[in-house]
């Protein structure tokens, strides 16, 4: 596979890259942008070299089963790629960026035709087109004509088999044109990798699950299993593997279809996977006047409370068994983290990882679990936290393989 720093004939030709713009806004109001930020490498590269860059990117969903025009109309609207344009144009003060509101058609093709050497071109949101998630071939050939190379950069799209990340380059393949990865897609497989092929060096291998559903993560519980030394379970779906062990757990989350697959699981892992010991419990979810406090698995969780979060033992017990790692693969808070009172589970093993800074390989998988080690302000400390949600568990759970990967070989 070629990286962008290795494609030839740069200047003045036109480069399409897919980039994750999908950044946390509202009403044109970005929240983060790091997104972006960790875009700039490669765009970069590209400019500097007097490429023609056009930019593509999703933002947020637009639900094509909605029968109202109107509402869709809304969620274009809300889904306005502009500001982002705009964003860029501040992080770039040096380079011209131009934004092309449309999708396809005339106006993109002559906006493209107007870029001048060293520019950009950031396209409107590429889910305005209704084709794009169904990897349409007339939509995938027309934007593949716009441009003379390919380079993927959107590591956290690189799950989806869409006309913006697979059909394009695929096209361009066919027609003999270059193809390349950026350098955000190199440092994301390059690192996520690690977490697949398990070299002797980085054992013990401990990764932590959390979050909320088992059925969300049954393929990556299965290869974790096959590739971990041991797996330390929090969040929600801890319940349900405490319910597959016959413990009491109240009104506590729990998956009763998922209730063989976690006693196979238990089976399997002949005690490579560690359960909470015990558990901080209320009676009331919302935030409020409310009973808090904790019980061990062992007397079980009463009729009218449920677990939120991972008790001080189990705490002290994950933090001892993170200690002795020498990779963490973690996705997945222990506890409701968004609430002030079930965030000291999570904050403990974001602790325990980070104080392997230096010691250990440590990397984060996961939209939900990135942002608690962000709040918590452990960031800095782990040794890579993924840009992509799904798309760094999916890598996980497919042995390594992405779509948007795999097609660039
Ligand atoms: P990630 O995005 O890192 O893959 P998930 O999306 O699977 O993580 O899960 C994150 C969500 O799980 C959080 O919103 C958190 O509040 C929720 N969660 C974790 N533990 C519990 C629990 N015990 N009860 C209810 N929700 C929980
Ligand atoms: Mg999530």
């Amino acid at each position: 596979m070629l990286v962008v720093n290795e494609l030839t004939n740069i200047k003045g030709n036109k480069i399409y890259v897919r980039v994750d713009f999908n950044v946390p806004q509202k009403d044109g109001v970005i929240r983060d942008n790091n997104r972006i930020k960790a875009a700039l490498p490669t765009i970069e590269e590209l400019t500097k070299k007097g490429a023609r860059v056009v930019l593509m990117s999703h933002l947020g969903k637009i639900k094509w089963k909605e029968p109202d025009p109107a509402k869709i109309e809304a969620m274009k609207k809300a889904n306005d790629m502009a500001p982002v344009a705009k964003a860029l144009q501040e992080l770039l003060p040096e380079t011209k960026v131009h934004f092309c509101p449309a999708t396809r058609g005339e106006e993109l093709k002559k906006a493209v035709e107007a870029l001048k050497d060293g520019e950009i071109l950031l396209c409107q949101n590429t889910r305005y087109e209704k084709g794009e998630e169904k990897n349409d071939p007339a939509l995938a050939k027309e934007w593949a004509d716009l441009c003379d190379g390919f380079v993927m950069d959107a590591f956290g799209s690189a799950h989806r088999a869409h006309a913006s990340t697979v059909g394009v380059p695929t096209f361009m393949k066919e027609e003999g044109k270059s193809v390349a990865l950026g350098y955000l897609m190199i440092k994301e497989v390059k690192n996520l990798s690690r977490c697949v092929e398990v070299s002797p060096e980085d054992r013990p291998y401990i990764a932590i699950l959390g979050g909320f559903k088992v059925s969300d993560k049954i393929k990556v519980i299965d290869t974790l299993l096959a590739k971990c030394d041991k797996i330390l379970i929090g969040g929600a779906m801890a319940y349900t593997f405490a319910k597959a062990q016959g413990k009491a757990i109240g009104n506590s989350p729990c998956e009763e279809d998922q209730l063989d697959y976690a006693r196979k699981c238990l089976a399997d892992a002949k005690g490579r996977i560690l359960l909470p010991v015990d558990s901080v419990i209320t009676d009331k979810f919302e935030e409020g006047e409310r009973t808090i406090k904790v019980v061990s698995a062992e007397e079980g969780i009463p009729e009218g409370f449920e677990g939120c979060d991972i008790g001080p033992k189990t705490q002290k017990l994950y933090a001892e068994e993170i200690a002795k790692a020498k990779m963490v693969f973690w996705n997945g808070p222990m506890g409701v983290f968004e609430q002030k009172d079930f965030q000291e589970g999570t904050k403990a093993v974001c602790a325990a990882a980070a104080a392997l800074k230096g010691k250990a390989f440590t990397v984060i998988g996961g939209g939900d679990s990135a942002s608690a080690v962000k709040q918590f302000g452990y960031k800095d400390d782990f040794s890579h936290v993924s840009t992509g949600g799904g798309a760094s568990l999916e890598m996980i759970e497919n042995d390594g393989h992405l779509p948007g990967v795999d097609i660039l070989k």
